[in-house]
């Protein structure tokens, strides 16, 4: 019996975990869960699976979730992703935004096994999750592309290259000219996945691609990343080795498998899964970094190293939230992100509290000029 914390557990990837432990009770026993602010989806869920530590990050939630869960441990703020987890052995990081840093180093340090979904703490602090994860604890991809790629590691030594797919997002296809006016509504409505709001929008702009090639480079340690268009996600992504031949994973786009096997790995568990009928016709598609510059921006960031990334992402969580409350375009976005890499004098980040220092200023440098718009 493996006992798991979920943070995020109201969310897209949270709730799909839970589906998880729900259709396998002798395999998984659920013993923390945590969110941002919903207090009664979070009492329901506590409810249902007997679980004895529950967090909400939002305070002011706190005395309502505590007079609604007596018999449980309650935690509230940085707590509700940290000290939430302390009876688990596997913990589902389904938070969104780089506050998953927090969690992340807290849970390796404790020596847990991380079942990362939350993609912002890796590309903020990926030396440092790193530098943490040779003092103890275990990573395992949930991201679809990351899982792919791993998948097609096992009992590999060596590769050469990886190739992220991507399926484009709803505006692949659309004329350039069109996209400064793409509302909050259509950016967050993916062809092939049901995500929340921020990776939907990141998928839109093709940033989410570009935190994922920094997500790659920190996991499999290298930079010799690449990504094509692969609109029907079916083949999630692909290896290719020394001698030429390229190992891909594929499947039907259902973030169930790639969140079980970070949970049942090293083995493919059994699941009532859609099958994928086959023949199906798969396409490839070379980018087009002109009409969507992120994961340029991304890759540069890579090569320059220090704080760029931790800018990338500040600069992109603050303008998809200004987004969303439609105070800035939709192709400001990625502009913003630009400017301030460039506006951002270069420099080393060594401890996370260096990243979460870079990260809350950046933010609020960018939240506070367009907020008034
Ligand atoms: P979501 O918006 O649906 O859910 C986010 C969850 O995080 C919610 O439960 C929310 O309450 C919780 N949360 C937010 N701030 C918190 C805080 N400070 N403390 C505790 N909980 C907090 O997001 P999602 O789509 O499930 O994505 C979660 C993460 O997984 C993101 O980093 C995303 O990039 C990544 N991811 C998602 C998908 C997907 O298909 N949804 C796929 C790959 C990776
Ligand atoms: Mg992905």
């Amino acid at each position: 019996m493996k006992n798991i914390a979920v943070l995020g557990c109201t969310g897209s990837i949270g709730r799909q975990t839970l589906d998880i432990v729900r259709s396998n009770p002798d395999k998984y026993r659920i013993t923390g869960l945590s969110c941002g602010s919903r207090v009664t989806e979070l009492v329901g869920l506590s409810r249902e699976f007997s679980c004895k530590n529950v967090g909400i990050y939002d305070s002011e939630k706190y005395a309502d979730l505590k007079s609604l869960l007596p018999n449980a441990n309650v935690f509230q703020g940085d707590d509700a992703l940290t000290s939430v987890i302390d009876d688990a052995d596997t913990v589902v990081i389904a938070v969104v935004g780089m506050i998953g840093l927090k969690a992340v180093l807290y849970a390796l340090e404790k020596g847990k096994t991380v079942a990362l979904a939350n993609k912002e703490s890796l590309v903020a602090g990926g030396s440092i999750v790193t530098e943490q994860l040779k003092r103890g604890g275990k990573l395992y991809p949930v991201d679809s592309e990351h899982s792919a790629v791993w998948q097609c590691l096992q009992g590999e030594n060596d590769f050469s290259r990886i190739i992220l797919t991507a399926s484009g997002g709803p505006f692949y296809f659309t004329p350039q000219s069109q996209l400064c006016g793409v509302t909050p509504e259509q950016a967050v409505k993916h062809p092939n996945w049901s995500m929340g709001k921020k990776i939907s929008v990141d998928s839109a702009t093709m940033m989410n691609k570009g935190l994922e090639i920094i997500e790659a480079r920190w996991l499999f340690n290298t930079t010799n990343i690449d990504y094509v268009i692969h609109p029907e996600s079916i083949v999630h992504s692909m290896v290719e080795f020394r001698d030429g031949s390229i190992k891909a994973q594929a499947g039907f786009p259902d973030m169930r498998l790639p969140i079980q096997y970070a949970l049942s790995y090293p083995e493919h568990a059994d699941r009532n899964f859609t099958p994928l009928s086959l023949p199906l016709e798969l396409r490839f598609f070379p980018p087009d970094e002109n009409k969507f510059p992120a994961p340029k921006l991304a890759k540069q960031a890579i090569i320059s190293g220090g704080n760029s990334a931790a800018v990338l992402n500040a600069a992109n969580e603050a303008a998809v939230a200004l987004f969303l409350q439609r105070k800035v375009s939709f192709t400001d976005i990625v502009q913003i992100v630009e400017d301030a890499i460039s506006a951002e004098p270069h420099c080393e980040l060594k401890t996370a509290d260096d990243v979460f220092e870079t990260h809350n200023r950046v933010y609020e440098k960018i939240y506070l000029k367009y907020r008034g718009q």
